[in-house]
Order: C-alpha cells, then sequence, then structure tokens
C-alpha cells in the first residue's frame, strides 16, 4: 500500500534499483514504482512526479545525486528527448550486460527455462578490433514537419508521440545517411518545400528513407510524399547524384491518415530498382519496401550462429519460415548443396527480391513461397518434409497454429531467431511443452545504443526414436 498520496510536481530522492525495458530507471518511494528516463541502477536521484497512476509513476529526472560508474556522457545532444537511443548514457560494456540479462530474464521468468541445462553463449557485442557501436546503421526513416519558423524540419519522434525531435545528424547512421539527410533537407527549405502537418493532414513531404548498402556502398532514397509531385525534383536528383554511391531514387505516394511509413505506390524516379548488398559472400537485391537488417556487420554474425545451430550435414530440407529477401535462406542453401531450402515471406515484393537473389548467386537449390507463415507452411511442411526449422519472426512472435505445423513435422532441430525476448521466450515454453528443449542460446547485439536485443536459440526434439 502506498503510504503517501503522490501528486503531479511532488519532488523525491530515491534509489534506482533495476531497469525497464525501454531502458529506464525503475525505484520506489514509499512502496510506490516510479519509471525514471535516463536514471540508472544503482544511482541515487532526484526526480519529479509527471504522470501519478494508481499503482505507478512516471517521473522526470532532477539530478543524479550518486552517479553509477556505468555512466556516461551521451554522444548526440538529443540523446535524451529522441524516442532513438534508450542506452546512450550507459557504457557500452555495461548495454551488452543489460541486454543479456533481459533476454536470460525473460528465458528464466516467462518461458520456465532451467538455464542451468542451457549452454549460453556470450553476447556478440560490436567491442571487436576494427569495430564500432557507433554509425553501424544502413537505414534511416526521418519524419519530416513544419518547425516554428516556418520551415520544413527533419528528425525523429519523443518515444510514445509524434512530437518531432529535430536532429541535423544522427550518430548511429552511417556518414553517407546523414550526408544524404542534409542533402534533402537544404533542399526543401532552399524551396520552400512544406513538411507533414498531421494534425490538418496537409503539407507535401511525410518522410525521407535512406537506405545503404554496407559492402557496396550503394545509396536508395525515398520521399514519402503526400502527392506525387515534388517541385524542382529534378535539382534535388542533381545534388543527390554528387553522394558517394548514390544509386536510386523513390517517391512513395502516402495520403492516408496512418503511421504507416511507405505509401502502396512506390514509383522510382532515377536508377536501379533496387540496391545491392553482401553478407559472408552472398549477394543480395534490396528493394524499398523489403526488410533487410539494419546492422550489416552485427547480421553477419547473427546468420553464421543461426547457421551454426542449424547443425548441417548437406543434404537436409530445411524452412526458412519469415525469410524476407531471403538472407537467411542463401546462406543455410550454401551448407546443403545436396538438399534443398525453402522460405517462406509474406511481401510480395521481399520473395521477388528473394528468388532474384537465388538466382543472382546461382542457387538451384532453394525456393520461395508467398503467404503468411501460418497459412502457407502447414500444407507444403507436409509435402517437402522438414529437418530443421528456422524461424526468424516479427516481434510478435510466432503464431500458435505455426508452431503446431512445425512440431507436427518433427524437425530435428528449430533454430529460433527472435528481435524480441519476451515472445521467444513465451514461444519457447509452448516448443518446450511439445517436446522441443533449448539447447543453445546467444543475444547479439544489433542495436547498440538502443534498447532492442536479438537472440538465436537452438531447440532439440526431445524425442530421438522418432
Ligand atoms: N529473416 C529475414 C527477415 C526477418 S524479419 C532477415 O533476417 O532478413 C521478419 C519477416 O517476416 C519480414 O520480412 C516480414 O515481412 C515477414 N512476415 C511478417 N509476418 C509474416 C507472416 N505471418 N508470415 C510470413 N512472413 C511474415
Amino acid at each position: 500500500m502506498t503510504e503517501k498520496q503522490w501528486k503531479k510536481n511532488d519532488e523525491t530522492e530515491i534509489l534506482i534499483e533495476d531497469m525497464g525495458k525501454d531502458g529506464e530507471g525503475i525505484g520506489h518511494a514509499d512502496g510506490y514504482t516510479l519509471f525514471v528516463k535516463g536514471a540508472l541502477p544503482g544511482e541515487r536521484v532526484r526526480v519529479r512526479l509527471m504522470k501519478v497512476k494508481k499503482r505507478m509513476g512516471f517521473a522526470r529526472l532532477m539530478e543524479v545525486i550518486t552517479p553509477s560508474p556505468q555512466r556516461v556522457t551521451p554522444v548526440c545532444p538529443v540523446a535524451g528527448p529522441c524516442g532513438g537511443c534508450t542506452l546512450q548514457h550507459l557504457s557500452y560494456e555495461a548495454q551488452l550486460e543489460v541486454k543479456e540479462n533481459t533476454v536470460r530474464n525473460c528465458l528464466q521468468r516467462i518461458g520456465g527455462v532451467d538455464l542451468e541445462k542451457v549452454e549460453w553463449l556470450p553476447i556478440q557485442g560490436m567491442n571487436g578490433e576494427n569495430e564500432s557501436p557507433w554509425h553501424y546503421r544502413n537505414k534511416a526513416q526521418f519524419p519530416v514537419r513544419m518547425g516554428k519558423d516556418g520551415t520544413a524540419e527533419a528528425g525523429f519522434f519523443a518515444s510514445g508521440s509524434h512530437r518531432l525531435i529535430p536532429v541535423e545528424s544522427c550518430q548511429i547512421q552511417h556518414p553517407v545517411i546523414n550526408e544524404v539527410l542534409a542533402v534533402v533537407m537544404d533542399f526543401l527549405r532552399e524551396k520552400g518545400i512544406e513538411g507533414y502537418d498531421e494534425e490538418h493532414h496537409s503539407g507535401l513531404v511525410r518522410h525521407i528513407f535512406i537506405r545503404r548498402g554496407y559492402f557496396t556502398g550503394q545509396v536508395m532514397v525515398c520521399l514519402v510524399l503526400m502527392k506525387e509531385t515534388l517541385p524542382e525534383e529534378a535539382v534535388l536528383l542533381e545534388r543527390l547524384k554528387k553522394v558517394e554511391g548514390f544509386t536510386s531514387l523513390y517517391i512513395s505516394v502516402n495520403s492516408r491518415r496512418t503511421n504507416v511509413i511507405l505509401g502502396e505506390d512506390v514509383r522510382l524516379r532515377f536508377g536501379k530498382a533496387y540496391i545491392e548488398d553482401e553478407i559472408g559472400g552472398v549477394r543480395y537485391q534490396i528493394s524499398p519496401k523489403s526488410f533487410y537488417q539494419v546492422n550489416p556487420v552485427q547480421t553477419q554474425k547473427l546468420y553464421a550462429r543461426a547457421l551454426d545451430f542449424a547443425g548441417l550435414q548437406g543434404h537436409e530440407t530445411v524452412w526458412d519460415l519469415y525469410c524476407g529477401i531471403g538472407t537467411i535462406s542463401l546462406f543455410l542453401a550454401k551448407a546443403v548443396p545436396q538438399g534443398k531450402v525453402v522460405g517462406v515471406e509474406i511481401v510480395p515484393e521481399a520473395v521477388e527480391n528473394a528468388r532474384e537473389n537465388a538466382k543472382l548467386n546461382g542457387f538451384e537449390n532453394v525456393s520461395f513461397r508467398c503467404g503468411a507463415a501460418e497459412d502457407v507452411a502447414p500444407g507444403l511442411l507436409e509435402k517437402y518434409g522438414a529437418d530443421v526449422v528456422v524461424v526468424d519472426p516479427p516481434r510478435k512472435g510466432c503464431d500458435g497454429r505455426l508452431l503446431e505445423t512445425m512440431v507436427s513435422m518433427a524437425p530435428e532441430k528449430i533454430v529460433y531467431v527472435s528481435c524480441d525476448p519476451a515472445t521467444l521466450a513465451r514461444d519457447v515454453k509452448r516448443l518446450g511443452e511439445m517436446g522441443y528443449e533449448l539447447k543453445r542460446c546467444q543475444v547479439t547485439d544489433m542495436f547498440p545504443q538502443g534498447g532492442h536485443c536479438e537472440t538465436v536459440c537452438e531447440m532439440e526434439r526431445e524425442d530421438k526414436t522418432l
């Protein structure tokens, strides 16, 4: 029970005991739970209550009285207000520790896993030689709005809101992406072109979407507009052509009231329809609508681990469910020259890329199906059989029906690649109840400075008589 009735603007001193899933500090004042953005475990802090709810409150960090030894000064001037990098005030070593613990806790608490029985491989961070946990991203989607001075501004939304925090450049993006941002923004301001006004659903430019191939340096720029025409587009194009690696310009018309960034309509205005990249010697084509991992250096490590966990001999039938543009599928295909890989993906453009990618790399032992994995897999799995199933679902995890279908085919192994530890733990539990044991586990840090964690798990069929 709360002894004191807290009200908005009350100030108090608390000890931060834990960290929440969005990197916020958690502490207690007279038994009342407080969430404090920017505060770290072990710190004594003075806070002001901003939002008072029945069971918990949200407080603003006013002063760090005793700083954590792991506290560092954020590199980015908007690290606090910007919703992107929730862990920038924490040393990189400590960030890795937090992520590993998050996954361990989820597996233990939600998944009911006995961690003593799991072989735990140390987290793969970006702390090796010639590596940096900065400027690693190959993709940015900057919202564009109107600033108070009546000119267009680009940036990121403050966490949980659509309030724009303007940025000139972003410390986790590749420098060329920041250069493109500057070129586009200078152009918009110079020509007096309006950013989007969400309230009145007016203005022109909604988003600047940029992608860059890490190994190829190829750059794709896509402007998301309310209508088809960008005034003086040719001028912008000439300036973009001066950016190293500039490969394609797209315009996407999105005139709906929606949070979805790209419109249905995506039109190529200049250059190639896709950019290319390479991971582990395999070449990939990437279209604007296709999913592609944002951290190429870590992706290579992640896929190598997924392949290692798959333990392939060379003749197996392997499934890659939620395959995107076939990135993992082709890694697997290399390892089963006498077997085959079947990828399943819901976005038609990604499947098209996947097929092209297989061709481009000369793989004949891999095919792709378009559809929801939970709908397509049942018939297909029966037809082809399954020795190993790899899944890499979005944050919501796997559909229950899909897990049942997978298990009914009795693959020897299931390799689960996950971007959300909570849904991973839920699915590991379900698979455990259906006879699959968690053997090995590894977290890979795909998002330095941010809170998300990527995990690969190896699950093995317990009943070896099947
Ligand atoms: N393995 C790929 C993609 C992983 S992201 C890679 O590493 O690049 C998850 C993918 O699942 C996305 O491409 C998304 O479009 C796709 N997806 C989402 N829901 C799906 C569903 N129900 N069935 C199949 N694919 C789905």
